[in-house]
């Protein structure tokens, strides 16, 4: 399983889904993108491979911000409904999760019992929380800080905002992910080798720290708010 995501200049898709095919080794039984521009979030899902992800996304659909995520399931079947990413019930929010969130019955007892929820997964509880949280009058941010520090389990997160073409909102916690750093862009993903192509430049992001990503800067967090500076590496792989 693994994830990416793009925020920059160019179409993010075809940035997306080869990334995706450089993490199939990985193994998956799903995958999906969404992608946002001034129309607002498309997503894109399938069950399988990324060849019948292919078939399914709208190629007229341009966009300079996305993620990606092909699905191991931990919590629901491989089925579409069940596929990454998933989006809060008002569509304003959409999340791609590796991981398992131990919790997540508990928290949809405690927080959600008013609101439907549409898959059989544990991530879905992630997006609608946030959704719940900033109902409540919380920042993006804000409520994004405080769904994870709810979470018990493990996560490697990005989410969409359809009111902020600006940024990816970004997480991790005992489960792989990585910024790698462009000129006029900025990626993720789950292991250097999905980037490649589009940067050698990388940035480790320790356990329970958010990033919000922006095409031109990145903000590095602890969930508290304090800022984390860290310098990029070069990765020195032979391919
Ligand atoms: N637990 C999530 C699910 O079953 C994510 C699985 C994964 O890591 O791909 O949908």
């Amino acid at each position: 399983c693994g994830i990416v995501g793009y925020i920059g200049e160019l179409d993010a898709k075809e940035i997306l889904l080869q990334g995706l095919e450089k993490l199939e080794y990985r193994g998956y039984d799903s995958a999906g993108i969404a992608v946002r521009n001034a129309d607002g979030v498309h997503v894109f899902k399938e069950k399988g491979r990324i060849a019948d992800l292919r078939g399914v996304v709208d190629t007229a659909v341009v966009a300079s911000t996305g993620i990606g995520h092909t699905r191991w399931a931990t919590h629901g079947v491989p089925n579409f409904k069940n596929a990454h990413p998933h989006a809060s019930n008002s569509q304003r929010f959409t999340i791609v999760h590796n991981g398992v969130i131990e919790n997540y019955h508990h928290l949809q007892e405690e927080f959600l019992t008013d609101v439907p929820v549409k898959s059989d997964t544990d991530t879905e509880i992630i997006v609608q929380l946030v959704e719940y949280f900033s109902h409540e009058g919380m920042t993006t941010e804000e409520a994004f800080c405080t769904t994870l520090s709810k979470l018990e389990g493990s996560y490697a997160i990005a989410l969409l905002d359809a009111n902020d073409a600006d940024v990816i909102y970004v997480a991790k916690k005992n489960s792989p992910l990585l910024l790698g750093v462009g000129k006029g862009f900025n990626v993720i993903a789950s292991d250097a080798m999905a980037m490649l192509s589009v940067t050698d430049h990388f940035i480790e992001l320790h356990d329970k720290e958010i990033v919000l990503l922006h095409a031109k800067s990145l903000q590095i967090k602890k969930l508290d708010g304090t800022r984390v500076t860290r310098a990029p590496y070069k990765a020195e792989i032979d391919l």
